[in-house]
């Protein structure tokens, strides 16, 4: 037997074979056939799987537009399609793979204009007649009566016995089940339309006896062991498969009903990501577009050349004119098929790189098992649950996160299987730029929309260590944040009116094809009946369906940064006072336990708590710095608004202190016991011995100062200056705005009054006098220094504050201390003389607190004394 006129496809049957390997399940192979009815607008198409006799058909019947003989002969060429970019199989390629995937004899019945087309690719066909080489596609057209018609895609000019040989293969091979060709035919209905009919199913299993797919009621399953419940059944896949269902899909006699991917999702943000970075693919398609019109345009020259040759044999005018229409019927599809490539070409080369597509993230709370990355291009469901390194890294929180893209053939194209992009690179890309949000939107989920999820819908309060994901995943049915496969219990009644108010209901409306997020009050008979007019919204059933993204307006937009964890509650701190017979010693070495700057705070905290003693009058923009008494001894509150405005900026404060030296640094000296400082109090001693030769005697009385420009108020004291007694948690609060909102003048504005010194007499030899004066002094400098805005310089002030706090505890409780209290307000005034030139600041004279001789005296004894009770102990 001879098939030379019989069209043939370019490459041998076992091409077809390895071709169909590329697919990964049945399912990614039946939704190739599903596209094909997708692509041919069809607006119904029913998947069934038959049994007859023990065999199993899988059979597609669409009502798309169908195909002529043309298209028909163009399916059995590779990689040729008509389909342009909007489409979503582009590739031609779908029937024969997806069919070979699945089976091993195709046939497919197409109608159009009246024509019915059947075309058989079989198997058994090849195998009785040994053809190995090549496939022999037999190919055969009718009237609606079944009389034989002509086709017009042949190369050679068609004949009738060519036309009674291939239907005699076709009726000996085609999966018919018993049944005539024409009463297949008769299936056909509808004006135009396709049925695919798939025979001797693959088989897998051990003993290859298993049928990769089964029926179960009106589901068909896949046998796959390592897939999860919604990727076991085709009825799930095909609910997904389109981002945008245009066509319903009966399958098995029951209707698909469409289910949006997020339609489950709670915490829907969204996000834009720009197409630019995407080079990869798009340079890639461009390439494959030309490639596609040069080959086109071989094709043209070819026949063009044919045609000449025919022509130059021809006898007569007939046979020119013959020549020349069956040549035209050739040349005009497929130069239309060149300017349709010429087009895509100028599109793709003039494609905006610059526009965005969206990403939608949120939270699966129906199946959080379902989490993942999901892909789909031009509408189409690529990869689906995709996980990428935050899924790995952070399995514990990542569960139920998904996010969705869906972008265009202009920016991705997918493989020829469509089950992952062509351009790994793209993809990668793409993953990792997703990773990158899905890592924000794990963070606004868990530090802001769940706490405050929590709050407000369920009047819930986090308690601090609380697992945010635990607490959510309680109220949505699953009793751990980290178990994925975990069953999930019923949802409480609550639950339920949560989802409905927070995902809503996503219904397709059958008009116009657009999702509509409802309210949940439409009955679930209802659904697969949805309109727009239900819900009173506007329908436009001529609106193009793809690229509407609804979603976007019930989402909320991504922040462009992750927020940052929500501060941890701590309770009040508390200072412990320590019983009022514990000896300093005890106490230091109590305070040596705790860390340097804890006890730097609790030093100071402690001193402050002796403030409220001393009368202050604060005023926003005026701190009293100090308070003095008058003759009688009584104190008097210094009056804020005895301030000299017209004292000009700058003026120098009329302390006469300039001269005075600083000691580079202060140390906390514990005069009671320390090997080492009683070294350093005999360095003391040299430096007192100089500071006396600069110190002059002026004592100020009032002084005031006005915050300088650009000092930096430490939170600390800021927050204090309002209240002594609270201190803690509201540390955070202190306003920035306060400092701004400080007068700007570049100088400090001090005023003093000087009075002359009064003559003392010095004390007598082995007696060291604590005088009132001292006492005072140190009084009116804890006013200032509690009121006086302080810089950088925290750190040693917060030194000296500590080291004043120690010297009052003992001033106040032992007598005997109180010797320290000269050189201690020595030290002090040295570091606020380094402070007051950082800070412009002035401080009182050094004067004040007593004469030369008396100081020199009260050091002397101070050390004296030291070192007696160092050796007394020993
Ligand atoms: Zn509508």
């Amino acid at each position: 037997m001879e098939f030379l006129s019989i069209p043939r496809a370019t490459l041998a049957l076992n091409y077809l074979d390895t071709n169909s390997t590329t697919h990964a399940s049945p399912f990614s192979a039946i939704a190739e056939l599903v596209d094909n009815a997708y692509d041919a607008d069809a607006a119904t198409l029913e998947i069934n799987l038959v049994q007859h006799f023990g065999d199993y058909y899988l059979e597609f019947k669409d009502n798309g537009t169908g195909m002529s003989q043309e298209e028909v002969a163009k399916t059995i060429l590779f990689g040729h399609s008509k389909k342009t970019s909007e489409k979503i199989g582009r590739y031609g390629n779908g029937m024969k793979s997806g069919g070979f995937n699945l089976g091993r004899e195709l046939f497919m019945i197409t109608k159009r204009d009246d024509i019915y087309t059947c075309l058989l690719i079989s198997h058994a066909f090849h195998a009785d007649n040994e053809i190995t080489d090549e496939v022999l596609c037999p190919c055969v057209s009718m009237d609606n009566y079944g009389n034989p018609m002509e086709n017009t895609a042949r190369k050679f000019p068609w004949t009738l016995e060519e036309h009674e040989k291939e239907l005699e293969i076709i009726m000996k091979y085609a999966p018919l089940r018993g049944r005539s060709l024409q009463e297949m035919l008769g299936r056909l209905t509808d004006k135009t339309g396709t049925l695919i009919i798939i025979a001797h199913l693959k088989k897998t299993g051990n003993d290859g006896k298993m049928l990769g797919i089964a029926l179960n009621g009106n589901d068909i399953e896949t046998r796959a062991e390592d897939a999860t419940q919604s990727e076991r059944s085709l009825r799930e896949y095909l609910s997904i498969l389109y981002l945008y269902p245009k066509m319903r899909i009966i399958l098995c006699e029951e209707l698909v009903e469409p289910k949006k991917i997020c339609a489950n999702w709670i915490g829907r943000y969204h996000s834009d990501m720009s197409a630019s970075p995407f080079n990869d693919g798009h340079n890639k398609n461009v390439a494959d577009t030309i490639s596609v019109r040069d080959r086109l345009q071989q094709q043209i020259n070819g026949y063009t050349t044919d045609t000449q040759y025919r022509n130059e044999l021809a006898q007569t005018v007939d046979q020119v004119k013959s020549t020349r229409t069956h040549f035209n019927r050739i040349l005009t599809p497929l130069q239309a098929d060149l300017a349709t490539c010429e087009r895509i070409l100028q599109d793709l080369q003039n494609a905006n790189r610059k526009k965005t597509f969206k990403v939608i993230m949120g939270c699966d709370i129906q199946d959080r098992e379902n989490n993942g990355m999901h892909f789909y291009i031009n509408n189409r469901l690529i990869t689906w649950g995709h996980k990428s390194a935050i899924f790995r890294s952070n399995a514990t929180n990542t569960l139920g996160i998904s996010l969705y893209v869906n972008v265009g053939y202009d920016v991705f194209s997918p493989t020829h299987n469509k089950q992952s992009f062509e351009s790994q690179n793209d993809f990668k890309l793409l993953v990792k730029k997703c990773n990158a949000l899905l890592n924000i939107y794990q963070k606004v989920m868990e530090y802001q929309w769940i706490p405050n999820h929590l709050k407000r819908q369920w009047n819930y309060q986090l308690k601090q260590d609380e697992d945010v994901w635990a607490q959510f995943w309680l109220k949505y049915g699953y009793t751990d944040a980290t178990t994925p496969n975990l069953p999930r219990r019923a949802l409480t009644d609550e639950a339920k009116r949560m989802v409905v108010k927070f995902c809503g209901v996503w219904l397709l409306c059958q008009s116009c094809k657009t999702w509509r997020c409802t309210d949940g009050t439409i009955p679930p008979r209802e659904h697969p009946y949805f309109s727009c007019t239900a819900i009173h919204k506007v329908c436009y059933p001529s609106r193009s369906f793809v690229g509407t993204d609804p979603e976007t307006k019930v989402t909320q937009v991504l922040p462009a940064q992750a927020p940052l964890p929500p501060p941890p509650v701590t309770p009040a701190r508390r200072i412990v006072f320590e019983p009022r017979h514990q000896s300093p010693v005890d106490r230091m070495a109590a305070n040596r336990d705790l860390g340097g700057r804890r006890m730097a705070e609790r030093s100071v905290e402690e001193a402050r708590r002796h403030l409220p003693r001393i009368k202050r009058t604060p005023t926003p923009e005026i701190d009293v710095v100090g308070e003095v008494e008058d003759e009688d001894s009584q104190p008097v509150e210094v009056d804020p608004t005895d301030f000299d405005e017209s004292d000009p900026p700058g003026v120098p404060l009329i302390v006469k202190n300039e001269q005075v030296q600083v000691r580079r640094s202060v140390e906390v000296v514990d005069l009671v016991d320390d090997e080492e400082e009683q070294a350093d109090d005999d360095q003391e001693q040299e430096d007192d011995e100089e500071r006396v030769n600069n110190v002059q005697e002026v004592r100020p009385q009032k002084v005031y100062a006005k915050k300088p420009a650009g000092t930096k108020v430490s939170r600390r004291r800021q927050h204090d200056s309002s209240s002594d007694d609270s201190f803690g948690e509201e540390e955070e609060e202190a306003s920035p705005k306060k400092v701004k909102t400080e007068p700007s003048t570049s100088s400090q504005r001090l005023k003093s009054t000087v009075k002359p010194a009064v003559s003392r007499p010095g004390a007598p030899d082995g007696q060291v006098l604590i005088s009132k004066e001292h006492l005072d002094n140190y009084n009116q400098f804890l006013v200032w220094f509690n009121t006086t805005p302080i810089s950088s310089g925290s750190k040693r002030v917060i030194d000296v504050a500590q080291m004043i706090e120690t010297r009052q505890g003992m001033i106040n409780r032992e007598k005997r201390t109180a010797v320290a209290l000269g050189d201690l307000a020595d030290r002090v005034l040295d570091e606020f003389q380094k402070h007051s030139r950082a800070t412009g600041i002035r401080v009182p004279a050094r004067g004040q607190f007593g004469s030369a001789l008396e100081r020199l005296t009260t050091v002397n004894a101070n050390i004296t004394e030291a070192k007696r009770r160092k050796t007394a102990r020993k």
